[in-house]
């Protein structure tokens, strides 16, 4: 029995993406996601307590070159301009990260002026590698030994367990060198957050009359089978975990959330990086810095990587590159199976990258059968009123209280039960960090 023509495991930005190009060539689109709500790891909420938003699996900051990108998220609801910054606490001070002027003469007490007396510090402190070939490499040709240990080496160890000599040059690629007094931490021609959150931009997305949501609903290979081709956004290892190969690692983050009675701020800015051994987290992110919100609380989270968990961080190794390179040997043969997004593709994507990837991939491999579907094929439809449309669609805590009396198809026979419709998870906020004042 074909009800849908696709399905879609995962309802994050990839999955949503997808859904959204399908649904509009006329597709009928089944979206699946495991958690109890939309938008996965870039899911926000509004923290009840104290009005601010906060993103529950880490702060997510949107910048892009890419104008299609751009013009494509903007369908799905307003932006807000946003510049990000990023400090680091290094020596008992506070510095700009990436390294710039600033960086520079307050770290190694130079006097550094302008971009012709930087271009010349960078020349005699900086080691010069041909082709870097990991990490360290990379830093070492950027910044040179001495930022590299202060700011960079015990900071990676932290975030990935490995030395940055293990890491594929990517991982520290992506912080550049500014050889002037500019402070951004991304230098994208757009840069913005979304003013209502990115969980209603993945709503809007998914808000379709071709595509109907299924939360609370893990992917099993035992599913009936209800569509005719699968998108799976999930880690590549999970869809195979038969096949005998060894597991792909990824990196997780545990968040220590404190809510704190405080009408100002707890720290100067949205994001302090932590990169001394001393301390366990790798950074601290307080949210209402973040376009400015206003209350008489705030919220801080401080972050440590871990190894269990969610999967968050593909790690970029030789070994796990040629693992990954096994996995997709085993995708190209799964017919009908399309693996798209950070974790099905082992790639450590920026927001811009995921949506320009499922862009790409949909537009290559399956945009020409979904116009043959569309015009060629007879389907099945689901009959669907807009009222269950919009019960689906509702936000999480709403949607988990007003089940649809018809829920949506098809709960696989053979597949386990999903997990009771819960009431909105409590927000993993430290109650005894509620009567700290630090005004
Ligand atoms: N990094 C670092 N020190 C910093 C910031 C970043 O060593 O102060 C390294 C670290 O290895 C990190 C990588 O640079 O994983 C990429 O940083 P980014 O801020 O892009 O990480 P994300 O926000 O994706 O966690």
């Amino acid at each position: 029995m074909t009800q849908y023509d696709l399905m879609i495991v995962g309802a994050g930005l990839s999955g949503a993406t997808i859904a959204r190009l399908a649904a509009e060539d006329g597709v009928s689109v089944l979206v699946i996601d495991k958690r109890e709500h939309l938008a996965g790891n870039v899911y926000d909420e509004i923290d009840s307590q104290t009005g601010i938003r906060i993103s529950r699996y880490g702060a997510h900051l949107f910048h892009t070159n890419d104008t299609e990108v751009w013009n494509f998220v903007n369908r799905f609801g307003k932006w807000t301009p946003w510049t990000h910054k990023v400090i680091a606490e290094c020596d008992n001070t506070l510095v700009p990260v990436p390294v710039n002027i600033i960086t520079v003469n307050t770290l190694l007490n130079t006097h550094i002026r302008d971009e012709t007396e930087m271009a010349e510090w960078l020349k005699t402190e900086t080691t010069k590698y041909e082709t870097p070939q990991n990490s360290e490499e990379i830093a070492l040709n950027r910044v040179g030994p001495r930022l590299y240990e202060k700011l960079f080496k015990n900071y990676t160890v932290k975030q990935w367990a490995k030395e940055p000599s293990e890491l594929e040059p990517s991982v520290l690629e992506r912080i550049p060198v500014r050889p002037n007094f500019d402070e951004r931490y991304f230098s994208d021609r757009y840069q913005a957050l979304p003013t209502d959150g990115y969980t209603s931009i993945v709503k809007n997305m998914l808000d379709h009359p071709k595509i109907t949501v299924q939360l609370n609903t893990s992917w099993n290979p035992e599913m009936e089978k209800c569509w005719s081709e699968l998108v799976f956004t999930g880690p590549i290892d999970v869809y195979f975990k038969d096949s005998g190969l060894p597991i792909l690692e990824y990196r997780s983050i545990n968040f220590e959330w404190s809510r704190l009675k405080n009408s100002g701020y707890y720290q100067p800015n949205s994001v302090v990086n932590y990169p001394s051994s001393l301390i366990d987290s790798t950074r601290c992110v307080e949210y209402k810095h973040f376009l400015n919100q206003k209350s008489d609380w705030t919220i801080i989270a401080k972050e440590t990587t871990t190894d269990n968990g969610e999967p968050y961080y593909p790690v970029p190794t030789k070994t796990n590159r040629d693992l990954y390179t096994k996995y997709s040997e085993l995708a190209k043969e799964a017919k009908g199976v399309h693996f798209v997004g950070r974790l099905a593709s082992y790639k450590y994507f920026n927001m811009d990258q995921a949506v320009r990837n499922a862009i790409d991939y949909y537009n290559t491999y399956m945009k020409e059968r979904s116009l043959i579907i569309n015009n060629e094929i007879p389907h099945i439809e689901i009959e669907e009123t807009e009222q269950d449309l919009e019960q689906e669609l509702l936000p999480p805590t709403t949607q988990t209280e007003t089940q649809s009396p018809t829920p949506p198809p098809p709960p696989p026979s053979s597949s386990p039960t999903p997990p009771p419709p819960s009431s909105s998870p409590p927000l993993p906020l430290s109650d005894s960090a509620t009567v700290i004042a630090l005004e």
